[in-house]
């Protein structure tokens, strides 16, 4: 359960680093699961000409399953110097994306 008088961040709560960015938070290894999975499934039933159809199916249904992962999956705010990742936090509209330039001032 969000709070809705929870703020946006301004700075990272843990180091207090004022660069902060958003991405979605994707379960990767649900996205590879699902992949290798109808992959597998593919494979059976492309062996047999009968179920070769069906087999082509499930790819399609395993590609539209992750499509609807991606789009339901929440917005998280990630600080980019200790990135600590925060999921219950309004996202701040000055916060955007991933970007290089700026974590390459957080290199070590
Ligand atoms: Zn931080």
């Amino acid at each position: 359960m969000s709070n809705p008088t929870r703020q946006p961040l301004e700075t990272c709560p843990s180091c207090g680093c004022p660069d902060l960015f958003i991405r979605k938070d994707f379960p990767q290894k649900i996205g590879l699961l699902i992949v290798v999975i109808a992959a597998l499934v593919f494979l059976i039933l492309a062996s047999n000409p009968h179920t070769f159809y069906l087999g082509a199916w499930v790819l399609v249904g395993a590609a539209v399953v992750d499509a609807l992962l991606y789009c339901f999956v929440p917005k998280i705010t990630i600080c980019y110097r200790c990135r600590a990742e925060f999921r219950d936090v309004p996202l701040h509209p000055r916060h955007g994306g991933f970007e290089l330039s700026v974590a390459e001032k957080y290199r070590q």
